[in-house]
């Protein structure tokens, strides 16, 4: 994790709060003086700032404590208070609306019943997104907890700076749909909007163990990455990098509709390989979770698998070569390919890496089972409070009556 140690000096007061609070979300309980130890401060400073912090109610002292050997004391440990803020977060996909919302350790609180979209116009969609983000602040003050605002994970393209989903590719035709301002107006929380994929590696960032150097493929309708590089997201200059299913596979291979021919997501593609599989088994599964099920230890569907992680392999092999990342997460449907067709995406991928000889890039699953940008999407409020490049004066929260 990027960005341990903190400033002795009063002006980088913002920055220091918020490193207490990321080193209590993602290390737990913690007593002063391992907090000092870590950030770099001295005694005095850290106190005040954790003293701050329990006046404003954000940090409570634990009854728990632990000895510590060398000078046979137990220390108080610092906790996050048990109504400490929350954060919302909506996922949109090309199906559904989701909805959550996290702690600041990014557990799960409250989740909202998913909502099925069908046949919108960017005027039903508008409603819904405003009624589900109403949905979140309405459970939160509920529970008695302050928000510290919303955050939407989308699929794309995407418009960042302005919270605009621009053209996406089979979505009922809704374009430029102005999506921070609705969630705004809905709520008059602080907003903010990003891909998918990056929110879920940002996820996987922040709360799990995926490290400060990997790639986060997340396997949908198309095939999307979040690219963390040094512990940060790196987007690209207009926000559009990732698109790893765009990478061809097969020069030869059909039409796609970004003009390449053979690209990875004709193949691998969740409708596209839960058909391939359907149509080898004389099977008619809904989903990729379905479908591998139902078609456990039959040869023709692994058959199916084995092409398809090969096309997979070869893709990742591509951008690894490219980012030389520590690991790669698959997640959203990806979760649940079978742990054989994993072992084959990491040979077939490690098998033709350039840097081969020297490191080994090890395939593993997301922690988030399939629900990473869901976890991502309130994510991306802390994520930005924890950098202190959103300060909790300054967010408008929908504070609990
Ligand atoms: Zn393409």
């Amino acid at each position: 994790m990027q960005i341990q140690t903190g400033s002795n000096s009063s002006k980088n007061r913002a920055e220091n709060r918020a490193l207490v609070l990321r080193h209590l979300a993602t290390r737990g309980a913690i007593s002063r003086i391992e907090l000092s130890q870590l950030m770099g401060l001295t005694k005095m400073t850290l106190s005040n700032i954790t003293q701050e912090l329990i006046n404003e109610g954000l940090l409570v002292e634990t009854k728990k404590s632990v000895a510590l050997s060398s000078v046979g004391r137990k220390p108080i440990l610092l906790d996050f208070s048990p109504n400490s803020p929350c954060a919302a977060g909506v996922w949109l996909s090309r199906r559904y609306l989701r909805g959550i919302l996290c702690d600041l350790r990014g557990q799960t609180i409250y989740e909202c019943k998913e909502e099925t979209l069908s046949k919108e116009t960017n005027e039903t969609l508008k409603k819904k997104v405003a009624e589900f983000s109403r949905r979140l602040t309405d459970a939160a003050a509920q529970f008695g907890r302050p928000l510290w605002g919303l955050g939407i994970s989308t699929i794309g393209p995407l418009d960042v700076q302005n919270g605009i989903l621009l053209d996406p590719h089979n979505f009922f035709g809704v374009e430029n749909f102005p999506i921070r301002q609705i969630a705004q107006e809905a709520t008059g929380l602080t907003v903010v909007v990003e891909n998918e994929m990056h929110a879920s590696a940002i996820a996987e960032q922040l709360y799990g163990s995926a490290g400060d150097n990997f790639l986060y493929i997340g396997v949908s309708t198309g095939i999307g990455a979040g690219i963390i590089t040094n512990g940060r997201l790196f987007a690209g200059s207009g926000g559009f990098g990732g698109e790893v299913g765009h990478i061809s596979v097969d020069q030869n291979g059909p039409l796609c509709t970004c003009g390449q021919r053979g690209c990875l997501e004709l193949y691998a593609g969740i409708l596209r390989l839960t058909a391939a599989i359907n149509e080898a088994c004389g099977l008619s599964a809904r989903s990729i979770k379905e479908a591998i099920a139902q078609s456990q230890g039959d040869p023709r569907a692994e058959a199916v698998l084995t092409e398809v992680a090969r096309r997979i392999g070869d893709a990742l092999c591509t951008a690894a070569n490219l980012l030389d990342p520590e690991r790669i997460v698959l997640g959203h449907h990806a979760f649940f390919f079978p742990d054989e067709m994993l072992k084959r995406i990491e040979g077939r991928l490690n098998s033709s890496l350039v840097f081969r000889s020297r490191k080994k890039i090890p395939v593993v699953r997301s922690q988030f089972d399939d629900q990473a940008a869901l976890v991502g999407a309130a994510t991306l409020i802390f994520e930005r409070i924890f950098r202190a490049e959103l300060l909790p004066e300054d967010v408008t929260t929908a504070k609990a009556e």
